[in-house]
């Protein structure tokens, strides 16, 4: 498993400009964007799984240019919402199967004993 090396990250800011290393962050997304649409025709899994890796990469930089701090607070905030909207959702289909077995119980007993 791999540690990301921020110090190394940390350098290479210092040495080609944060700048630079934006516009390198818009190629890869673009590169995984691309093997991502490909993937489903004929584009291969290994590419989706390189364009990650190379994101991965672009985003710690970025994640290092705009205080890690806030972009945690923001990813922390997402989940919760996410997970919010999940429960949410689970109840809501638990609350449709509930009212789909009710409507087939009544109509079952609607239809009779002998033809339930
Ligand atoms: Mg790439």
């Amino acid at each position: 498993m791999y540690k990301m090396n921020y110090e190394l990250l940390r350098k290479t800011i210092n040495h080609f400009g944060e700048q630079c290393q934006k516009n390198k962050a818009i190629e890869e997304l673009g590169e995984l964007v691309s093997a991502l649409s490909k993937e489903p025709y004929g584009g291969s899994k290994e590419s989706v799984i390189s364009e990650i890796a190379d994101v991965k990469i672009v985003l710690a930089q970025l994640e290092l240019m705009y205080l890690s701090s806030r972009v945690k607070e923001a990813v922390d905030f997402k989940l919760q919402r996410l997970e919010s909207r999940l429960i949410g959702s689970e109840i809501m289909n638990s609350m449709a199967k509930d009212q789909f077995d009710l409507e087939h119980y009544i109509k079952q007993k609607e239809s009779g004993p002998d033809n339930g």
